[in-house]
């Protein structure tokens, strides 16, 4: 039996990456653990964290409209975006440094560089140009953002660099219709950028309950975002100070600054996983099995790498899941079932479970409830966007398959109605909830009446 430096080496110290080397070390393994820039990862440094403070920003934009209507006045109210990007960087410091402490007081060993595999079990650290060997090799190097190659795509940035602009453009195009270009275009026009969103399928949000995507485009565009379907930018031009962004059907826009939100890829371009004999996936990602195990029996991968699915959660689970089954003798599977997830476009999105369109697929006959209402805090501060609650019922069996909320509040609700649905809940059950007065999330128990289809939809 050779001896190893290490018994386990992470590569990335993001969610997925953290958790399992300190859980490791926790259960009796010497660990290391490399990351190129920032421990804390994605999530912490330039994604949900930073994210989820600039979407608090925002909404004192609704806050301010919504007051008249309950007695309030202000004058000479102003937002000062390095106040906010500065105040943000701030506390982005302070997690990372809750991060490295607790990497340390774990035992864990740091090297704060890019990592590389060598041979399957040797890892080299780039900037040192050390080589260190481990029994069991954890992949967490996360994903990257894909940006099309376009002629003058450098002239854009991406989810990256939108947390970092020297100052706010006047207008931005968001090209992408997934979750962080919603996300980022309620943001940047909550703080009163000029925003569009170019995608060039046919509705934002695939893979959405339809009523949500639907109900998300009709209160964004009622909130000032355009969102422009069917467009696709072919080249990005320098127009003076601004960009002249071409699209595919000859149309040009002028605007400020372009983002690319077209999605994210594995990270694993140069990392060596060929050398180690690591089978990767057409899009990049590492093949893994229900353990978390790629093909070569002591590398494992966890979180985005893997591209089940991309959120800091499932990272984290399936690093637990990962010391469990090697450090804890205990093997176990990652359940991807019932995930909730949220949108926290402006208003928030909040689903579990299936879709209407996914469940007509899948059932022999699903039962619809919704409930679209203008939620109560609307009412005195005269604003008409609308709330919407749905569930999707299997009408077999009663089981609620779908619960999705589109309004305020949407992420906590949904948190916990993923318990009920995971333990199965059937309509009945929800009929049989007491409802909590006055609230919004009080419909899914009151909702009686099935939705028909109407006739000029049918
Ligand atoms: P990461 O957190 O990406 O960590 C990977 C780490 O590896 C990085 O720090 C990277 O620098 C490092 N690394 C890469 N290659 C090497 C190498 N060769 N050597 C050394 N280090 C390396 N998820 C949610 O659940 N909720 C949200 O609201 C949410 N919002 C998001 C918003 C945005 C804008 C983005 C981009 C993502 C968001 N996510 C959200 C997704 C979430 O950030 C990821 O799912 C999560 O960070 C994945 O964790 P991970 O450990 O797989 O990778």
């Amino acid at each position: 039996m050779p001896d190893f430096d290490f018994d386990l080496f992470v590569i990335g110290a993001g969610s997925g990456g953290v958790r399992g080397a300190r859980m490791a070390a926790q259960a009796g393994a010497k660990v290391a653990i490399a990351e190129e820039y920032r421990v804390g990862g994605t999530c912490v440094i330039r994604g949900c964290v930073p994210k989820k403070l600039f979407s608090y920003a925002s909404a004192f934009h609704d806050d301010l409209e919504d007051m008249a209507g309950y007695g309030w006045s202000a004058d000479n109210i102003a937002f000062d975006w390095t106040t906010l990007r500065d105040n943000k960087n701030t506390e982005i410091d302070r997690l990372n440094g809750v991060y490295l402490r607790n990497l340390k007081a774990s035992g864990v060993t740091l090297y704060e560089e890019r990592a590389v595999m060598v041979d399957p079990h040797t890892i080299r650290l780039t900037n040192s140009d050390q080589t260190i060997s481990a029994k069991t090799i954890l992949i967490a190097v996360g994903g990257w953002p894909f940006v099309p190659d376009i002629p003058g795509s450098e002239l854009g940035i991406t989810s990256n660099e939108a947390f970092e602009f020297d100052a706010l453009p006047k207008a931005i195009s968001i090209i992408g219709g997934g979750y962080i270009a919603v996300e980022f275009a309620g943001i940047l026009n909550g703080l009163g950028v000029d925003t569009s969103i170019h995608y060039r399928g046919p509705k934002i949000l695939r893979g959405f309950d339809e009523d949500v995507r639907d109900g998300l485009t009709e209160a964004m565009t009622a909130r000032g975002i355009k969102v422009i379907t069917q467009s696709d930018p072919v080249k990005l031009e320098r127009a003076g100070e601004r960009i002249a962004m071409h699209l595919h059907d000859g149309a040009t826009h002028q605007t400020d600054a372009v983002m690319f939100a077209t999605g994210r890829k594995p990270n694993t371009a140069n990392l060596g996983l060929e050398n180690a004999g690591v089978i990767l996936g057409p899009d990049g990602r590492v093949v893994v099995d229900e353990y978390s195990r790629s093909n070569v029996e002591h590398i494992y991968a966890v979180g985005d790498v893997t591209e089940r699915e991309p959120l800091t959660p499932v990272a984290i689970a399936e690093a637990l899941a990962f010391v469990d089954t090697v450090y804890r003798n205990t093997p176990t599977p990652v359940d991807h079932h019932m995930i909730p997830t949220a949108v926290f476009s402006k208003p928030e999105i909040g689903t579990v479970g299936m879709s209407e369109e996914h469940a007509r697929e899948s059932h022999a006959a699903i039962d619809i409830y919704k409930s679209r209402f203008r939620a109560m805090r609307n009412t005195l501060a005269g604003r008409d966007e609308q709330m919407l609650l749905k569930l999707v019922v299997d009408a077999e069996s009663d089981r609620v398959l779908g619960c999705h909320v589109l309004g305020p509040d949407a992420a906590e609700m949904i948190q916990m109605t993923a318990i009920a649905m995971r333990m199965g809940a059937t309509k009945a059950d929800f009929d049989a909830t007491m409802a909590l007065h006055p609230s919004a999330a009080e419909e899914f128990v009151t909702m009686r009446e099935k939705w028909t289809r109407p006739e000029s939809q049918a």
